[in-house]
């Protein structure tokens, strides 16, 4: 595929979306840049659901929006700031212990980026791992005493 042709394809659909706008900027389009994981994102709001309703006392969790597409100049502004690339989805402070979990759809391996980073966090005395699909990311948090009663 023409990479290009590709970009041009996609403004004018973004155009014809906004039948209003007299022109898109091409810089605006990512071509050749991975979708933001959808089945990731769904498995991530399930546990954030369990959290709502069960997480165990004094649990503390945040979400680091690493994930989708930046453009280079926004990349290079974030990583200036201090975005570190391969940070897991998922960091929990419980009791004075860090825990931090990357959520990958089944069969979805790491990336080198993020297998360094929980090997990183795992050197600095956190527990860090991953967990693909629901079951084994709910039955991880279950276990380090994250999530309260069991998995129905
Ligand atoms: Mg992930």
């Amino acid at each position: 595929m023409n990479w290009a042709g590709a970009r041009q394809r996609k403004c004018r659909a973004a155009l014809k979306r906004e039948p209003g706008r007299k022109s898109f900027s091409m810089r605006h389009v990512a071509v050749g840049q991975p979708a933001r994981n959808r089945s990731e994102d769904a498995i991530q709001r399930a546990i954030i659901r369990h959290l709502e309703t069960r997480a165990a006392p004094n649990t503390f969790w945040f979400h680091v929006p690493n994930g989708g597409y930046r453009r280079p100049a926004e990349a290079k502004i974030l990583k200036s700031l201090g975005v570190v690339r391969g940070t897991p989805d998922l960091c929990f402070v419980k009791d004075g212990r860090a825990y931090f979990l990357e959520l990958k759809a089944p069969g979805r391996p790491l990336s080198p980026a993020q297998e360094e980073v929980l090997i990183k966090l795992r050197d600095c005395g956190a527990i860090a791992t991953h967990a693909h699909g629901l079951d084994q990311a709910l039955a991880w948090l279950q276990a380090r005493g994250l999530l309260k009663g069991e998995v129905q």
